[in-house]
């Protein structure tokens, strides 16, 4: 019996040593991501309900590589932590339209289009027109240095649209860069009160097809065509540790576009905040992440996880020669001459 005895209290040693190892691993591997969740008793509810709602990972994950499109050629239309991946075919536009038309909601929409990129903003705003949102209230925030060459595009009943002049930059890098710290500005001074949720789009693209209420969650990234079927080592993240925005080469779940960012207001708050500080960081130490606030928006997707992501549909290149996977084309970066629209190379 004592003998028993003896052998209960080792096991329980051994699991309490075992216990303090696996708390101890825990808590490092995950005490340098962005926003630590504290085990307190005091949180507030409505904090609480909100950080539940966050799907963050830790660093150092190890976990196998997400597909976008499985061996058979199908489309996977949910991610690994079980946010849908909007696909043609996964959702009936009759029956969301008419759930959100009960809601009443606005969606902002931001568009920069500094220098000559202003010349975009025609065939953008009149295919949003025809594809955006349509019969939903849109509210249009167009960044520019060129007010008078913002065209006059007609706009639907319930769209509008408001010019905001910032000033010129000869660096085309800089006029990326800075797109985020302009939304964290504008979501603070406007769009909290304005809109229930907002996107942040390139305006040198177009609409082709339906972008409606299926693309509306509290956080969404979209999956930039380029890099679906490419294993995650290769992703185009910045990978030198001195910038902020550095994924080593075993991580990462997506690739995705910079040219789409979207969600509730406030999400997309945090999203364009966060960034813009771990910007700042890197440009006070003279870093520029490999693909500018891409690398930055890619970092804050993989330690936290979109709600809902957007295949490819949503996010194409006019020069991509069609696949089987991506049925309809919604919205697609127009090709462009880089040498005649940007200031600088
Ligand atoms: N942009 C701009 N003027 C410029 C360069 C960029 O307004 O001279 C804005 C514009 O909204 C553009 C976005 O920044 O869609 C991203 O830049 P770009 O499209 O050139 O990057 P790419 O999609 O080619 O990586
Ligand atoms: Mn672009």
């Amino acid at each position: 019996m004592a003998h028993h005895q003896n052998i209960v209290f080792m096991t329980l040693v051994v699991f309490g040593i075992v216990l303090s190892g696996l708390i101890y691993l825990v808590y490092t591997s995950t005490s340098h991501r962005y926003k630590q969740p504290r085990f307190c008793h005091k949180i507030k509810k409505e904090d609480q309900e909100n950080s539940l709602l966050h799907l963050q990972s830790p660093y150092g994950l190890s976990y196998k590589q997400p597909s976008v499109v499985s061996p058979d050629g199908k489309v996977v239309p949910v991610a690994p932590w079980l946010a849908p991946v909007v696909w043609e075919g996964t959702f009936d536009p009759t029956l969301i339209d008419s759930i959100y038309k009960q809601q009443n909601i606005t969606i902002a929409t931001t568009v920069f289009a500094l220098g000559k990129y202003t010349l975009f903003l025609k065939d953008f705003l009149e295919s949003a027109e025809q594809n955006y949102f349509v019969g939903f209230r849109v509210h249009y925030y167009v960044f520019t240095d060129h007010p008078e060459h913002v065209p006059a595009v007609k706009l639907s009943e319930e769209h509008h649209l408001t010019v905001l002049t910032v000033p010129s930059s000869n660096r085309w890098q800089d006029i990326s860069l800075s797109r985020m710290a302009r939304l964290e500005k504008l979501i603070e001074s406007r769009l909290f009160n304005e809109a229930d949720y907002v996107f942040s789009l390139d305006v040198d693209s177009k609409f082709y097809g339906r972008w409606g209420v299926e693309t509306l969650g509290r956080l969404v990234g979209a999956i930039h065509p380029g890099y679906y079927q490419t294993p995650r080592e290769q992703f185009p993240y910045e990978r030198r540790p001195e910038s902020q925005a550095f994924i080593p080469s075993a991580e990462g779940d997506y690739y995705y576009g910079g040219a789409v960012i979207g969600g509730l207001v406030k999400d997309v708050h945090e999203v364009a905040k966060t960034c813009r500080e771990q910007l700042d960081i890197d440009a006070s130490k003279s870093v520029e992440a490999a693909w500018q606030e891409e690398s930055h928006l890619n970092k804050y997707f993989l330690y936290n996880k979109p709600s809902k992501l957007l295949s490819p549909e949503y996010l194409w290149q006019d020069f991509k020669p069609h696949t089987n996977e991506v049925k309809i084309i919604r919205y697609s970066q127009v090709i462009k001459n880089y040498a005649a629209v940007r200031p600088n190379k």
